[in-house]
């Protein structure tokens, strides 16, 4: 049952309009519209006081306006004259002629303002204060905007901050007491987590600022928990799927003879969890993640030769042609001498499987959408997923009845990322490299210094090595294209050596071949796009030039360097860069600082944020109102903990003290009053 926002005084048919816009229509959705951050107006600090360049919140009369044109610009400049009682300071605004007539009335009346920013000394010696925010204030009228932590929410048109914080004081005044308190008691208490009540009051008017943030926590953790119960219930309702009664140890040999190398540890491992998950019976939702080189490529086999020698047959999709030709060769060549037939299904390509019985079909999206027969498929292999939506991996999935299903990603992904993500899959985790490797090394070169860099490319070429150059662009002007690097560098430094393009403009048909010329060294040098991003495997190459890093993002970089260093030899990645920004600089320093890819990821969270990592968008995970992903690690680790004991001792949440958080689960506990 939910309470409409028109319950609160003030909100009539018109703001509620409003508020729907924003997706704000019950009372808990309003409670739900959570404070950007709180200012301390308990204490305002005197304009005589302010130090150059650190944050405060001031209160001050206005004492007068004045709006210039800029000559050369054109842009207006409204200047605020503030006194407090021991001194004066000049608040500008740029480009907003229209607050002069707010400032103007504020002036006459003798009214004061609130406002929150930073100042500066002028050259005249005079005080500039630079305002983020203000509104006016009122001394006696609100005792919700002054002498307190004030919260202050993100913008909503046409709503000031002080009407909304009496609506809240409403909502609160309405809802609080009968929000449901989800949390079993014995739970809240053994977390140390504030009662429900508790905390959506401090939420929005907290008493201090560690109570704000207890009430962050508490209200995040709830989320947590849901979302992880919520998961493991997907993970609880899997249907069952083909038994698979190949032998680990069989498969393990007859795939090491195949590929011609032996399995690190972490290979077998991988391969005897992935092959007893679709021995239990249950379906299998297996996420294989490995760094990039990782060798997953080789699991995944196995795990395909496992069901294949069980009677079924598997597909495996990729998210680009190359990759996926790629994969077909590589299992063609392991699968054919066991007399397993090997299918491709990509874009303008398709190779049926030789022979009868069980057959592995390779292939792009095309697999989801063509008219290949996919019954009898026991499992699903979905390579690099995190290219793909959920929605298309389900669609294959759908395509072949109830599969195993068996995901990779090279996207290191952080464990709190991971778990929020993938919590209904099963993470099988490949933390070593194939022996035998060199670390790649890293370094960061500037434009200028390109010439030494493509000296040392040459050097390495010499040796019997190939490089790949990759560029932010095909034929774009202003930054490093690949067409226009790929002629500089062949009738320029690398003249003596063959230089070869690969990007979206050449025809499919004819990438392949591209890729063949260089896999066999008949190309030396390959420019390219990052169409060489993802799986892209050829172990001579040691050396990866990136032209304009820092337009690439930190996952990707990292991908792309991963292309090299796959085999014994020394190997390395120059990144060539000027970055604009202190953050691209970061992302160089990060990238040169670490091989470590879950380091990288960690890195990549704190400089973007959650919400802007690949795969999150898609999930939805994003949506999280109240939890950071990027901070609240051990936060999710509590929830799942917790949800993992709440799945063993009441699955269905039929006990009394569960009902409320049954209710939750089912996304009803948002209402309000019960
Ligand atoms: P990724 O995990 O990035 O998909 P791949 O599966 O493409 O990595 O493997 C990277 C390279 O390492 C390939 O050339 C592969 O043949 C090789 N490789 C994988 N496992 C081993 C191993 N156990 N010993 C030696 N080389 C291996
Ligand atoms: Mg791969």
């Amino acid at each position: 049952m939910s309470v409409p926002v028109t319950a609160i005084r003030g909100i009539g048919p018109a703001v509620a309009d409003l508020l729907q816009q924003q997706g704000i229509s019950s009372v808990h959705d309003l409670l739900a519209f959570r404070p950007r951050r709180y200012e301390d107006r308990s204490r305002f600090v005197p304009l005589d006081a302010l130090k150059p360049g650190v944050s405060a919140v001031i209160c001050a009369v206005v004492q007068g306006v004045q709006t210039r044109y800029s000559k050369r610009s054109g842009l207006a400049v409204t200047t605020v004259r503030l006194r407090d009682a021991g001194g004066e300071a000049d608040a500008p605004f740029f480009g907003q002629a229209y607050i002069a007539n707010s400032f103007r009335d504020l002036a006459r009346s003798g009214s004061s303002i609130v406002a929150w920013g930073s100042s500066r000394l002028s050259r005249a010696g005079g005080v500039w204060f630079d305002v983020r925010e203000w509104e006016p204030w009122d001394p006696e009228g609100d005792p919700l905007s002054v002498g307190r932590l004030v919260p202050i929410y993100p913008a909503l048109p046409g709503v000031s901050q002080k009407r909304l914080r009496r609506w809240m004081l409403s909502a609160l005044d309405l809802c609080a007491a009968s929000m449901p308190e989800a949390l079993p008691r014995a739970t809240r208490v053994a977390q140390r987590l504030l009662p429900v009540e508790a905390a959506w009051r401090n939420l929005h008017f907290p008493a201090s600022a560690q109570l704000a943030e207890s009430a962050r926590v508490r209200l995040a953790f709830e989320e947590l928990l849901v979302l992880q119960l919520r998961l493991a219930r997907l993970r609880h309702a899997r249907g069952a799927a083909g038994r698979v009664s190949a032998g680990t140890d069989t498969v393990i040999t007859e795939m090491q003879q195949a590929l011609g190398f032996t399995f690190t540890q972490g290979q077998s491992e991988a391969t005897a969890a992935l092959v007893r998950g679709m021995a239990a019976g249950r379906s299998l939702h297996g996420l294989l993640q490995g760094d990039v080189g990782s060798g997953k490529t080789a699991v995944c086999l196995a795990a395909a030769l496992a069901v294949l020698r069980s009677g079924s047959s598997v597909a495996l999709m990729a998210p680009t042609e190359v990759l996926a030709v790629q994969h077909y060769r590589k299992a063609q060549a392991a699968f054919a001498p066991l007399g397993i037939g090997v299918g491709l299904m990509a874009g303008g390509r398709s190779e049926a499987p030789a022979g009868e019985g069980p057959s592995l079909l390779v292939g792009t999206h095309a697999l989801i959408f063509g008219d290949g027969d996919l019954r009898g498929v026991g499992l699903v292999i979905v390579d690099e997923q995190h290219r793909f939506g959920v929605q298309q991996r389900e669609a294959l999935r759908a395509r072949c009845g109830n599969p195993h299903l068996l995901v990779t990603t090279a996207t290191p992904i952080p464990r709190s990322l991971a778990l929020a993500l993938y919590g209904d899959l099963d993470v099988v985790a490949l933390r070593e490299l194939p022996p035998g490797r060199s670390p790649v090394r890293t370094h960061w070169r500037r434009p200028s210094q390109r010439d030494q860099v493509y000296a040392g490319v040459a050097e390495v070429l010499r040796r019997g090595r190939q490089a790949y150059v990759v560029c932010p662009a095909i034929d774009a002007d202003g930054f490093a294209s690949v067409t226009a690097t790929a002629v500089r560098l062949q009738q320029g430094a690398l003249v003596d050596w063959t230089v070869g393009e690969l990007h979206g403009r050449v025809p499919v048909a004819e990438r392949d071949a591209v890729l063949a010329r260089f896999r066999d060294g008949k190309i030396d040098v390959l420019v390219a796009t990052t169409l060489v991003e993802v799986g892209v495997d050829v172990p001579n190459a040691a050396v990866m030039v990136i032209e304009d890093a820092d337009r690439f993002g930190l996952a990707q970089l990292h991908q792309l360097r991963g292309r090299v260093g796959r085999g014994a030899h020394a190997s390395y990645c120059v990144l060539i860069a000027e970055p604009a920004t202190e953050q691209g600089a970061s992302r160089m320093e990060a990238l040169v600082g670490t091989n470590d890819g879950f380091e990288i990821a960690e890195a990549d969270l704190l400089l973007r944020g959650a919400g802007e990592l690949d795969g999150v968008r898609q999930s939805g995970a994003s949506g999280l109102r109240f939890a950071d992903l990027a901070g609240d690690g051990d936060l999710l680790e509590r929830a799942r903990r917790l949800a993992q004991g709440l799945m063993r001792r009441d699955p269905e949440l039929s006990q009394t003290e569960h009902r409320l958080l049954a209710e939750a689960l089912r996304g009803q506990a948002c209402g309000g009053p019960a």
